[in-house]
C-alpha cells in the first residue's frame, strides 16, 4: 500500500548534507543582508532622495514621483549585483497567500542584443492581471484590472534560487477605481488612523510631540511538520490541508511530553535553515520551541510596527512551507490538521507604541503615566465589547472553526483578561472608591496619585481570547493559517473610535481646564466600565459554566461558527466605524464578506467531496478484502468441521454497512446543497454538510481500529505524528 511505501522511505531517510553553518558565517553578518535596507539606501542613494524617501517612510509623506527612476535604478543595481535577473510586485490578495509576478530587467535594444533597465514607474505601479483573484463582484470582468502600488514602508528584498535570485517589491493591490483588493491597502490605513486618534490622547496628557503613534504585532507562529512521504500518501491533507479521517492513536498528548522537549535533531536542522533564510531577509526570528501536540512547533519574531510585522510574517509562513520542502517533510499551517489533537493558532501580541512613551499599554512609572495607560486599556474594554463580533469574524475561516473552543484554543466568545490586578483597579474606579492597599502593597491612593502599578498580569491565563499581558495584549483566536493583516485592521480601528470617544468625553468634561485632568480619567473609566466592563474575565475561559455566564447573564455574543461569523463583516456597526475611518467602503466590506463566505463554502465543499471519494477509493476497498478474508476462513474452517464463531465478521461488517449509508447520506446531503445565496450556502454547509461527514468519519475511524494492518492504506494517526 501506499501507506507501507511511504513507511519504507520515512526509515530510509537520511539527513542531507548541511549547506551553510553558522559557525561560519553569523547571524550577525547574515541579518539583512539581502534587505534593500535603510543602509543599502544611505550607501547607494544621493543624499536628497534619500531623505525625501526617508520621509515618506518614517512620516508617511506622500512619495516624491521624481525621485522613483533614481530609486529605481539603485534598486536594479543592487540586486544584480546580487544576481537578480527579475522583479516582481509582492501583493496579498484576499486568498490570504503572497502572490508574485515576475518580470525580467531585460529589454531588447533594437540591434539584436539587451540592456537592462529599471524604470520609476515600473516600481511605483504594475499591473498584475487580477481577473483570477477574488473580488467579491467589486469589478465586473470585463473591466477585471488591478494594479499594485509600491509600499515604500516596507523595504525591498531578494529571493534566492539555486539558479538565481529576483527583487521583490512590497505593494499593495487597489482596482482602478481604488477598492482594496487585498489585505494590506486597509491595514496601512488602519495603522494611520490610530495615529491620529491615539495623538489626541497623548495631548490631553500633555505630550504636544506629534510623535507618531505605531501599532505593533508579534505574531507567534505555530505548525506542525510530518515527513513529506505520508503526506502524499495522504490525499486528504494534500488536498484540504486536514486529516478528514484518522482514528485518534493510542497515546496522543496526554503525557505532555513533547511540550517544551528536546526539538528532534531532524526538526532543528529545519528549523536552523528557516532561520538562515528568516535572517538574510531581515526577519527577526528570536524563539522556537515544541509546541503542545506532537510534531507541533512554534517560530515566534521580535515584535515590530504592523505593516513590517504582517508582511515578515507571510515571509514566515511561505519560508516554513519551502524549507520543510529540502527537509524531506511538509509544513502544515492548518490550523486543526488532526482531529483530537491540539490544532494551531498564531497568537497576534497587539501593542500601540509611540517614541518617548514606548508601550501605550506599559504602565509608567508615576500616576500620570498610569493614568495614561489606564486610559489606553479602557479603550480596549470598550472597543472589543463593542466589536465583539468584528473581531471574531476576521478569524472566521472553516479551518479556524475546529480550534476555537475546542478546550486548547479560546472560545468564539470575546472577553478580555486583564489580571486580578488590574481588575481590581478597574473596580475600584467604577465604584467611585480610592483604590486601597493590597497584600502586595502596590496600590495607595486614587488615579490622581496612583504608584507604579504591576508590570505583570499576575497569573498567566491562557484560556482568554483576549488578554493583557503585562505591556501589550495577546489576541490568541487567530489562525494559524491566516493573514494577521485582518485582526489588526479591525483592532486598530476598534481603537481609534474608542480613543475618539474618551478624547470627546474628556474634553468635554475639562473644557480646555488642565487641573481636572483626573476627574476626567476617573469618570471616563467609572463610565466605560458600567457600560462595557462585563466583558473583563479572568477565570477559565474553556469551562461550561463561562460560556452559560457570558451569554446568559452578560449578553456576550457566541458566534460559534464562520457561517455566524463572517456576515457580521458588513453589520450596521462595522460598516459605520469603517465608513467613518475610511478605512473601508461598504462595497468592499460587502466584498470581503462574500470572498470570505465563498471561501468557507468551498472549503466544506472540497471537503466533502474528499469524504465521499475516500470511503469509497481507501477506506472500503481495505475493509473488504479483509471482509472477503475473514468470509473465506470461515467458510473454510465450516468446510473441515471445525467450529469458527463470526463475530470479527460480523462486527466489520455492520461498520462497513454504516459507513456506506452515511456516505450515501453525505451524497444526497450535498446534492441538495441551496445554490445562489452564500450566506444561506454557508449555514446549510455548516449545520448539514459537517454533521454529515462527521458521521461517515465515526464509521471509517472505526473500520481502521479492526481493518488488518496491512491493508489498511491511509497513514495512521501515530505514523504521521510520531515517526520522524
Ligand atoms: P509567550 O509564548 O510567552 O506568549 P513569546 O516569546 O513566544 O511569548 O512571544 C511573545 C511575542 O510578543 C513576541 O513576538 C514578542 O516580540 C512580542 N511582544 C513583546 N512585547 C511586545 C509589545 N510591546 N507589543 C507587541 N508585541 C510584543
Ligand atoms: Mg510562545
Amino acid at each position: 500500500t501506499s501507506r507501507q511505501g511511504a513507511i519504507t522511505a520515512v526509515t530510509n531517510y537520511s539527513t542531507p548534507e548541511a549547506s551553510f553553518s553558522f559557525a561560519d558565517t553569523k547571524p550577525t553578518e547574515l541579518f539583512g543582508c539581502n534587505v534593500f535596507n535603510d543602509n543599502v539606501m544611505k550607501d547607494r542613494l544621493p543624499k536628497k532622495v534619500y531623505k525625501s524617501l526617508k520621509k515618506t517612510i518614517e512620516d508617511g509623506a506622500a512619495i516624491d514621483p521624481s525621485i522613483a527612476d533614481t530609486v529605481a535604478n539603485a534598486m536594479k543595481e543592487w540586486a544584480m549585483e546580487k544576481g537578480a535577473t527579475h522583479y516582481t510586485h509582492v501583493f496579498y490578495p484576499l486568498t490570504g497567500l503572497t502572490a508574485e509576478k515576475h518580470d525580467s530587467f531585460i529589454s531588447p535594444d533594437g540591434s539584436g542584443n539587451c540592456i537592462a533597465e529599471f524604470e520609476g514607474k515600473l516600481l511605483i505601479q504594475g499591473e498584475p492581471d487580477a481577473s483570477s483573484f477574488p473580488n467579491g463582484g467589486l469589478r465586473a470582468t470585463f473591466e477585471a484590472r488591478g494594479y499594485t502600488a509600491w509600499d515604500v514602508t516596507s523595504p525591498a528584498y531578494i529571493l534566492e534560487n539555486p539558479n538565481g535570485t529576483f527583487l521583490c517589491i512590497p505593494t499593495a493591490f487597489i482596482s482602478w477605481k481604488g477598492e482594496a483588493l487585498d489585505k494590506k491597502t486597509p491595514l496601512l490605513k488602519a495603522t494611520q488612523v490610530v495615529n491620529t486618534s491615539a495623538q489626541r490622547i497623548l495631548n490631553i496628557f500633555g505630550d504636544k510631540s506629534g510623535n507618531r503613534v505605531a501599532s505593533n504585532a508579534g505574531p507567534e507562529q505555530e505548525y506542525f511538520l510530518i515527513d513529506r512521504n505520508f503526506f502524499f500518501a495522504r490525499p486528504d491533507l494534500m488536498m484540504s490541508g486536514r486529516t478528514l479521517f484518522g482514528a485518534k492513536p493510542a497515546k496522543g498528548q496526554e503525557l505532555d511530553d513533547h511540550y517544551f522537549g528536546a526539538v528532534p535533531r531532524r526538526v532543528l536542522s529545519f528549523m536552523m535553515d528557516v532561520e538562515h533564510e528568516l535572517y538574510k531577509l531581515g526577519v527577526p526570528v528570536k524563539t522556537r520551541h515544541n509546541e503542545v501536540a506532537p510534531g507541533q512547533f512554534e517560530v515566534a519574531p521580535v515584535y515590530e510596527q504592523s505593516n513590517i510585522a504582517t508582511d515578515h510574517n507571510q515571509m514566515i509562513m511561505t519560508t516554513l512551507k519551502s524549507v520543510a520542502k529540502r527537509h524531506g517533510m511538509v509544513c502544515l499551517l492548518h490550523e486543526k490538521p488532526f482531529a483530537g489533537i491540539n490544532g494551531s493558532g498564531k497568537h497576534v501580541n497587539y501593542s500601540l507604541s509611540c517614541n518617548g512613551h514606548g508601550s501605550l499599554f506599559d504602565p509608567g512609572d508615576n500616576p500620570h503615566e498610569n493614568a495614561q495607560f489606564l486610559i489606553f486599556c479602557a479603550a480596549v474594554i470598550r472597543a472589543v465589547h463593542m466589536h465583539s463580533k468584528l473581531l471574531r469574524a476576521v478569524v472566521a475561516t472553516a479551518s479556524n472553526d475546529h480550534r476555537l473552543g475546542a478546550n486548547e484554543a479560546p472560545p468564539a466568545i470575546m472577553s478580555i483578561f486583564l489580571g486580578e490586578h488590574l481588575s481590581e483597579i478597574f473596580n475600584k474606579i467604577q465604584e467611585g472608591n480610592s483604590p486601597t492597599p493590597t497584600s502586595t502593597g502596590f496600590l495607595k491612593a486614587g488615579v490622581d496619585t496612583l504608584p507604579p502599578l504591576p508590570r505583570d498580569a499576575g497569573d498567566r491565563n491562557r484560556t482568554s481570547p483576549f488578554a493583557f499581558t503585562g505591556n501589550r495584549f495577546e489576541f490568541r483566536a487567530v489562525g494559524s493559517n491566516l493573514s494577521i493583516a485582518g485582526p489588526q485592521v479591525a483592532l486598530n480601528t476598534m481603537m481609534a473610535e474608542s480613543l475618539d470617544f474618551i478624547a470627546d468625553e474628556m474634553e468635554a468634561f475639562m473644557g480646555g481646564d488642565e487641573s481636572k485632568l483626573n476627574d476626567a480619567v476617573n469618570k471616563v473609566i467609572k463610565d466605560i466600565m458600567d457600560k462595557h466592563g462585563q466583558v473583563v474575565f479572568n477565570g477559565d475561559g474553556y469551562s461550561e459554566e463561562w460560556h452559560k455566564e457570558a451569554v446568559e447573564e452578560r449578553g456576550l455574543p457566541n458566534l460559534r461558527t464562520s457561517a455566524d461569523a463572517i456576515p457580521e463583516l458588513s453589520s450596521p456597526e462595522t460598516v459605520e466605524m469603517f465608513t467613518k475611518y475610511g478605512v473601508f467602503t461598504k462595497e468592499e466590506l460587502e466584498s470581503r464578506k462574500e470572498i470570505y463566505l465563498e471561501q468557507y463554502n468551498q472549503a466544506i465543499v472540497t471537503e466533502a467531496a474528499l469524504v465521499t471519494k475516500l470511503a469509497k477509493t481507501h477506506i472500503l476497498p481495505g475493509a473488504v478484502r479483509y471482509q472477503k478474508e475473514l468470509a473465506e476462513t470461515c467458510a473454510a474452517m465450516k468446510a473441515i468441521g471445525v467450529e469458527f464463531t463470526t463475530g470479527t465478521l460480523e462486527d466489520l461488517t455492520a461498520k462497513l454497512r454504516g459507513m456506506q449509508s452515511a456516505n450515501i447520506e453525505l451524497e444526497k446531503v450535498m446534492a441538495a446543497k441551496p445554490e445562489g445565496d452564500v450566506e444561506e450556502e454557508a449555514k446549510y454547509l455548516c449545520c448539514t454538510a459537517l454533521p454529515a461527514m462527521l458521521e461517515v468519519r465515526k464509521y471509517a475511524d472505526q473500520l481502521e481500529e479492526v481493518v488488518a494492518d496491512d491493508l489498511w492504506c491511509l497513514p495512521s494517526y501515530s505514523e504521521m505524528l510520531f515517526i520522524k
